[in-house]
């Protein structure tokens, strides 16, 4: 991969699996210095091991993102060491059960709490030292279900929507101080998200989706691109579904 990267403080939560674990390989091989956030500290740390190994840098902090001090804590981190945060990726995320006839409002709550409230979170610990560095870019991950909204989707698509609003108004009010703004919208990838979908008839339809997911590399590759663009390229969304979906 052609690179920007070398030295870019990268601070990524969900990092324990899926996209957020291969992005932070994929950046720190490029030579990122990477800043690891998630519940798994164990799972974390392997992947901090495996990537200073590799002659890479990387830091974690075990961090819920539905706590403000946990986010608070690990975007200091990347400050405290390294001195500075360039790219924010808010990639944690789950898939709650969606059906609105049949009401699960303790997982819709944690869907908010996570998916959204979570990202709000980084924003909130990020800008203060972007806004002083006057650089920095933000990475949202939503997804094609915040763009349209399937039956028993209603739930995850309002917080994915919403990532987007949050990724909008980031980029019109950010731009004075050289702070950029992307969303990433995948289709299905291939993780773990739906296994916390446990109403039959749904999860079987999102097995059926997954069918033709595409891989975690592909993704931690179009976040990697959407670094990588020069300051004059602003790009405001990415949209990654396979061709199946198109
Ligand atoms: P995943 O389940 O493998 O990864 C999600 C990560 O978020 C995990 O590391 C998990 O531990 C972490 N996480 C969950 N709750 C957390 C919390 N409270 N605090 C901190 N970390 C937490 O799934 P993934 O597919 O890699 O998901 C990454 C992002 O991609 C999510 O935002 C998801 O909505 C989005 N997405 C995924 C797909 C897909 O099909 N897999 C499609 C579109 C969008």
């Amino acid at each position: 991969m052609t690179s920007n990267m070398s030295g870019k403080v990268v601070v990524i939560t969900g990092a324990s699996s899926g996209i957020g674990e291969a992005t932070a390989r994929l950046l720190s091989a490029a030579g990122a210095y990477v800043v690891l956030g998630a519940r798994r500290l164990d799972k974390l740390t392997a992947l901090a091991d495996e990537i200073t190994a590799a002659g890479g840098k990387a830091e974690v902090v075990q961090t819920d993102v539905s706590n403000r001090q946990d986010v608070e804590a690990l975007v200091g981190k990347a400050v405290e060491v390294f001195g500075r945060i360039d790219v924010l990726i808010n990639n944690a995320g789950i898939m709650p059960n969606s059906r609105l006839d049949q009401p699960q409002v303790d997982d819709w709550e944690r869907a908010i709490d996570i998916n959204l409230k979570g990202t709000l979170y980084g924003i909130a610990a990020a800008l203060p030292f972007m806004k002083q560095q006057k650089s920095g870019h933000v990475i949202n991950v939503s997804s094609t279900s915040g763009h349209r909204v399937r039956p028993t989707s209603a739930v995850y698509s309002a917080t994915k929507f919403a990532v987007r609003a949050i990724s909008e108004g980031l980029r019109m009010e950010m731009t004075p101080y050289n702070i950029r703004s992307t969303i990433i919208s995948p289709g299905p990838v291939d993780t773990d998200l739906p296994s916390s979908v446990t109403d039959p008839a749904v999860a079987e339809q999102v097995r059926k989706i997954h069918e033709i997911a595409i891989s975690v590399e592909t993704l931690a590759e179009t976040i990697a691109f959407a670094i990588n663009q020069p300051e004059t390229v602003d790009i405001n969304e990415i949209v990654v579904r396979p061709t199946a979906m198109e």
